[in-house]
């Protein structure tokens, strides 16, 4: 079976293969192959893969690594031992670093699946099975400890880390490619302000292309983390992080940012004043959202523009359906541009 690879020469393999492992996107089920005069990496993503190879020159002392992604043949790894081999079918799991996160209701089958990870050959270590709904103001879910220690993680995405207690802050690893949609976005020098800041992960990616950042959060671990995740991406000159509640945070930003995110789908209307507090005279909002899909952008436009407008003119630069929330409920993002 053909997969994505990254072909390179051999001499280059291993500054490049460690550049993609840091990114967690090399493909572990297939083995890295040599064929006449190139070597073969197996990645799950292609988009994620180049990528995390940005600026592989900077690192290898100048020299410019030439690679190509390609279809390959890539063998399957054969001895490695996959949950499906142990269990018998496939189960269904998200990793996030190191860690297996499993949504099953049945104790006994989530508690099958988390031996068969363990004694699987598969980098992780721990595996967690989620208790509750996210709940709250901060937006976090409980989580039963099956397999391993604890519920914290380093997660790796689009070239930046994020450490986290995943029973302490919200974290979806499902919204990377929103994320990295919107942080392409950004530019040096812009200042962004992230109203739902969590632990970073549009902050940091953010102050990584060099802009200017506040994050904010009304939950004091998130911020913690946010602090720690500056310091471990080198940003912690561009980020300010704010542990509050963003109303009380907004008057001391006004008319200060260039980009603001709103990520707080159920309740990111209640925040729009604040918003057009913070917005400069030509602010850009990516606002997210959760709505029925007979009418996804129709609500958040109305609202911001019952909250923006006459001050500012309101244009609707992309209307982004992110993932299906829910039966006939859809997770969207409304871009928006504010000019005063
Ligand atoms: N942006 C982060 C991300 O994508 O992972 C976090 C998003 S999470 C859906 C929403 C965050 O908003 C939570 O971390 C929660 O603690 C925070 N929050 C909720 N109400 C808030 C408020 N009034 N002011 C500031 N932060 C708030």
């Amino acid at each position: 079976m053909d997969v994505p690879c990254v072909r390179v020469a051999p001499k280059h393999g291993e500054a490049v293969r460690s550049r993609l492992a840091d990114a967690d996107v090399v493909a572990d089920e297939f083995d890295i192959t040599v064929e006449e005069r190139w070597l073969y990496i197996p990645i799950r993503d292609v988009e994620e893969a180049t990528d995390a190879l940005e600026g592989s020159a900077a690192e290898t002392e100048g020299k410019v690594i030439a690679y190509d992604v390609v279809d390959y043949a890539a063998p399957p790894r054969k001895t490695q031992t996959m949950p499906a081999d142990i269990l018998g079918w496939e189960p269904s799991y998200e990793r996030l670093g190191e860690t297996a996160l499993l949504e099953e209701d049945d104790d006994e089958r989530a508690r099958e699946i988390a031996r068969a990870i363990a004694d699987s050959d598969l980098p992780l270590e721990t595996v967690l099975n989620k208790a509750s709904k996210i709940k709250g103001e901060t937006r976090v879910r409980d989580w039963d400890v099956l397999a391993g220690e604890g519920t914290t993680v380093v997660h790796r995405e689009y070239g930046c880390t994020f450490e986290l207690d995943l029973a302490e802050v919200y974290f979806s690893p499902r919204l990377a490619t929103e994320r990295h949609r919107v942080a392409q976005q950004v530019t040096t020098g812009e200042r962004a302000f992230d109203m739902f800041a969590g632990v970073g992960p549009f902050v940091i990616p953010f102050a990584k292309r060099g802009a200017e950042c506040v994050g904010v959060d009304v939950n004091e671990t998130a911020i913690e983390y946010l602090r720690i995740n500056a310091e471990r991406n080198g940003v912690e000159d561009r980020v300010t992080a704010i542990c509050a509640d963003v109303r009380s945070v907004a008057p001391e930003y006004g008319n200060w940012a260039d980009r603001i995110v709103m990520n707080l789908p159920h309740s990111a209307d209640e925040f729009l004043e604040s918003a057009v507090t913070i917005a400069g005279d030509d602010c850009l909002v990516h606002y997210y959202d959760i709505q029925h899909e007979d009418d996804p952008f129709g609500p958040g436009e109305r609202t911001i523009r019952e909250a923006a407008e006459p001050a500012y003119e309101v244009s609707v630069e992309t209307r982004r359906v992110v993932r299906s929330y829910a039966p006939h409920e859809l997770n969207v993002c409304l871009d928006v541009r504010l000019e005063r």
